[in-house]
């Protein structure tokens, strides 16, 4: 990469950059996929002064990756000082990486989600399609397996007893 000049970011995606590394510690290429993979983390760390232009006050960043750990992997980069575990990482990877069993194998928590700032979707058998924000649910359904969560269909009002995919609250 060295001599190449980095491509630009656009001043709403620093924006969003800067707002999820203060709020989460870390971000992933399929977050925000603006360079190729391998690429990534390196290229977020070298845009520290951009992104602290747009509000990111968290410090030095360090590339980071799922490192073929586990079935599902990205690149990323990470707020050195928040010391975010890479299991933490590798969870968020699984969560994000789409069914039939992405959310089963992050193990994460209804409040987990939340904290990573991802919601849930949920598909009805009628058809329907609905998303539901982690933070709506309560504080004793925040403790249960993601998996275990549940909804009301807006379009026939059953109640879909699992999520079939994650999406970003960003
Ligand atoms: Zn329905």
């Amino acid at each position: 990469m060295s001599g190449k000049p980095l491509p630009k970011i656009d001043p709403v995606t620093a924006q969003k950059i800067a707002d999820v590394l203060n709020k989460r510690g870390f971000v992933t290429h399929d977050d925000f996929p603006l360079v190729l993979q391998k690429e990534f983390g390196d290229f977020i760390k070298r845009k520290i002064r951009t992104l602290n232009k747009h509000g990111y006050t968290g410090g030095t960043l360090e590339p980071w990756s799922t490192n073929f750990r586990q079935a599902n992997f990205t690149y990323g980069a990470r707020v050195i000082a928040r010391q975010v575990p890479d299991t933490r990482l590798d969870a968020y990877t699984n969560a994000t990486a789409g069914p039939p069993s992405g959310l089963a194998l992050s193990k994460l928590t209804i409040g987990d989600l939340s904290h990573l700032l991802l919601g849930l979707v949920f598909a009805c058998p009628c058809g329907h399609q609905t998303k539901v924000d982690s933070n709506l649910y309560s504080f004793a359904d925040r403790k249960k397996d993601c998996t275990q969560a549940t909804a009301v269909c807006p379009a026939c009002k059953a109640v879909i007893t699992s999520p079939s995919d994650a999406y970003r609250l960003f």
